[in-house]
């Protein structure tokens, strides 16, 4: 029995594919795109050409992320704080703190000890502080999303980056660059920025350690040693840090398969 978790998310679409045991089996990642539809069902198919089974061996598919109501392939959906709450409690039990830096959004979720949500806190009004920001960045040093973390970590002078503005930061850049500032010191004072806000977030919503660092974002090893500077505590991060949300996903759906499976047992 396979089951499966698609995350449609405002900027990158994830799938999880798991095994009865509950054993990541295959994933999928696309960029999401106008065609929202079209993503959800190319990622489902990534993921189970990974994991070498055909679409049709997937029983039950819960769809989470902005775009869940769009998963076609989705029995149910379950909003991505539940899933991430849920991802990260099964990668790292002692969790008790989310954040989640996506594409567009910032998430602080408190949990229990079984990943049920006790609390969140969300910056969604604007990409302040979220991926975006760092991608504006990113733009203007003209580097790539994945190339400025290692460099904002050769950074040797303390720089602070005023702005939270991702429009007014580009001329804040331009203007330091034009200054002779170095770009790493620059890109460090980014990260910092962004670890700023989202340590105002953690507060919101009263950290409990441990926290674990969720979403796209945390494939940036800048931001996780800014996280981590802020906060002075090391952070749980995986591999799979931006499929959270879809891994958390295809644990309910395990789970409702499972629940099927043994409610046609009894009733035989
Ligand atoms: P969403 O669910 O909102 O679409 P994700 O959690 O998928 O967001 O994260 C997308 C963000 O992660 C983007 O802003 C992207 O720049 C960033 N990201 C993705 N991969 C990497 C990487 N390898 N290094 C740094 N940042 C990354």
């Amino acid at each position: 029995m396979y089951a499966a978790g698609i995350d449609v998310g405002s900027t990158q679409t994830k799938a999880v594919v798991l095994d009865e045991g509950g054993r990541i089996v295959g994933r999928g990642i696309r960029m999401t795109g106008a065609d929202v539809v079209r993503s959800s069902e190319e990622v489902l198919a990534q993921a189970c050409a990974s994991a070498e089974i055909p679409v049709e061996a997937v029983e039950y598919v819960i769809g989470t992320g902005y775009g869940r109501f769009r998963v076609t392939a989705g029995d149910d959906q379950v909003t991505e704080i539940g899933c991430h709450a849920r991802g990260a409690v099964h990668l790292f039990p002692h969790t008790r703190t989310i954040l989640d830096i996506g594409g567009q959004d910032t998430k602080a979720i408190r949990v229990n000890e079984k990943g049920e949500v006790l609390d969140f806190c969300m910056n969604d009004k604007c990409a302040a502080g979220t991926g975006r920001f760092l991608a504006a960045a990113a733009e203007v040093m003209g580097l790539g999303v994945e190339e400025i973390g290692p460099v904002s970590l050769e950074s040797t002078e303390r720089l602070k980056i005023t702005n939270v503005c991702t429009v007014f930061v580009e001329s804040e850049i331009l203007n330091q660059l034009s200054r002779g500032r170095r770009r790493e010191d620059i890109l460090a004072g980014v990260h910092r920025s962004i670890a700023g806000r989202s340590a105002s977030l953690l507060r919101r919503v009263g950290m409990e350690p441990e926290l674990t660092f969720t979403g796209g974002v945390a494939r940036n090893p800048g931001m996780v040693a800014a996280v981590e500077e802020r906060l002075g505590l090391a952070v749980n991060v995986s591999e799979d840090s931006q499929y959270m949300g879809a891994l958390g996903a295809a644990i309910f759906a395990v789970e409702r398969a499972r629940a099927g499976a043994s409610r046609q047992e009894a009733s035989r």
